[in-house]
């Protein structure tokens, strides 16, 4: 398939990254994910997920084409270029015609596209948010000055015009960035300035500048995932740091006795206490601070935790904060992000500093067709008695007598030598075990029973069999 075969911009917008088989897609993030983790644990298969039209926030750009008509798009990448985007395979489907009446709008209220070079002009961007579960639209028209005085009528037409859209609202950025928001205040037009979104059974304001993931269905998987890690009992004291909107603090409340939050966004901080109101939670408590500060302090005052949850933004944590962390000592950690490059470096200081040890690393495919991926990773604090199984190897915890045995490096060279495949140590360990061999315990969290798991091709199967009948091992 040619790349324009998929979508006409592709070299020109630089959204995606991707334009290969999905497969193919995912199998390159695993390997990445494997790169940066094989040394701490073992890296599980990408989940992935459905690839089109996954996401529920969409930023366009308002100009003119050659002959004078209102287009919205986007710059070419590094250039000052507009050119058009009608429709685009990633973003939510409605987004196309919104922005269709839109622009239809602007010629009947006389609003023109604003000029970033002459300072003329009213509409910059505009900004739509989706909830999937909800379908509620929310509409964040940004203007280059406050000129333009109908923005009211405007509004209540495009709600008129699309009936998915709640809430518009809008704000003034008039300053020579490529930032598409300001520090401006964001003004309520029409509607309630929010969109609710949900996760699960519970129910989110996600308000035009707040972080909420993009991609809606992924992200409970995402979070079933942590949550499946963390192993709540609904006894544990649960730390939640740099938490957001509270999403995950929230949806682990129910299966812990207290949950603490900490996020330095007051905005954020007030919508999650907004939200555990609307969702009868009584057992979070939203702090809103310098999450290193905050776990400092705990530390100071000698605080336990038994989880800890932690996703910081793509720099990852600091030094204050994860050696702070380590004196709180939760038995548990689990980490989620989405560059996993910066977590690797924190990982390697719990547990060069902190008696952790990495149990596995799951990436999640939150963003299709992009070479990011999310992951999460589970660290175990090792009891004294624990010490000597850090030391060890993965696979000498591998059961097999010693002279049959071929470690999991051993085989995936032989399986590429041979048979040209790439097989992960999941699959691996999912063979062996079906040959009745034991695997390192560590495999064992992937029980094959959990369907998030997936399981080995009969082609990588029928390859690894091979393997261990040439090293003796069935
Ligand atoms: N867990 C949330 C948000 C993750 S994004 C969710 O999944 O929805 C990372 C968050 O960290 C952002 O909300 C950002 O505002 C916050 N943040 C960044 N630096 C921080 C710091 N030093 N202390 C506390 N929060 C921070």
């Amino acid at each position: 398939m040619r790349n324009r075969d998929i979508c006409p911009l592709f070299s020109r917008c630089g959204g995606c990254d991707y334009s290969s088989s999905y497969k193919r897609e995912l199998e390159d993030k695993t390997e990445y994910v494997y790169s940066l983790f094989a040394r701490h644990c073992p890296t599980y298969e990408t989940i992935g997920c459905n690839y089109e039209h996954y996401r529920n926030k969409v930023v366009s750009t308002f100009g003119y084409d050659r002959k004078g008509n209102i287009i919205s798009g986007l710059y070419i990448k590094g250039t000052h270029h507009l050119i058009e985007k009608r429709d685009c395979p990633l973003e939510f489907e409605e987004s196309p015609s919104i922005l269709r009446s839109i622009r239809r709008l602007m010629r009947s209220y006389g609003v023109r596209p604003y000029d970033e070079d002459s300072f003329t002009g009213d509409l910059r961007h505009v900004l739509l948010r989706k909830g999937h579960k909800s379908g509620e639209v929310l509409v964040l028209l940004i203007f280059g000055n406050d000129r333009y005085e109908k923005k009211k009528e405007f509004a209540a037409s495009i709600k008129d015009m699309c009936p998915s859209v709640t809430s518009v609202s809008y704000q003034v950025n008039g300053e020579k960035t490529s930032m598409i928001l300001s520090d401006n205040p964001i003004r309520r037009l029409i509607g309630k300035g929010y969109i609710e979104s949900q996760l699960f059974n519970l129910k989110f304001r996600v308000s035009p500048s707040s972080f909420f993931q993009i991609n809606d269905s992924q992200t409970e998987v995402l979070y079933d995932m942590a949550l499946h890690m963390a192993g709540l009992t609904g006894k544990e004291k649960v730390l939640d740091a740099y938490s957001g909107t509270g999403t995950i603090a929230m949806i682990a409340s129910g299966k812990a006795e207290k949950v603490i939050a900490v996020e330095n966004n007051g905005s954020a901080v007030l919508s999650a206490m907004e939200s555990a109101k609307e969702n009868g939670i009584e057992n979070v408590t939203f702090i809103s601070d310098d999450a290193s500060s905050f776990v400092k302090n705990e530390a100071k005052k000698k605080e336990h935790y038994d989880v800890a949850f932690l996703d910081p933004p793509r720099s990852g944590s600091d030094e204050k904060f994860l050696s702070s962390l380590i004196k709180l000592a939760p038995e548990r950690i689990v980490y989620i992000s989405c560059n996993p490059e910066t977590q690797e470096r924190d990982v390697r200081y719990l547990e060069r500093f902190g008696h952790y040890k990495t149990i596995a690393v799951q990436p999640v495919d939150m963003f299709p067709r992009t070479r990011h991926v999310e992951t999460v990773v589970l660290l175990s604090q090792q009891k004294p008695d624990d010490t000597i199984e850090i030391d060890l190897d993965l696979d000498e915890l591998d059961a097999t007598t010693a002279e049959t045995k071929a470690t999991y490096e051993e085989i995936k060279a032989y399986v590429w030598d041979k048979h040209h495949l790439k097989v992960s140590s999941l699959y691996i360990s999912q063979v062996k075990r079906k040959c009745g061999l034991e695997v390192g315990q560590n495999y064992n969290l992937s029980k094959s029973e959990n369907p998030k798991v997936p399981k080995c091709p009969p082609e990588k199967e029928a390859a690894i069999m091979d393997a261990l009948k040439h090293f003796q091992m069935i």
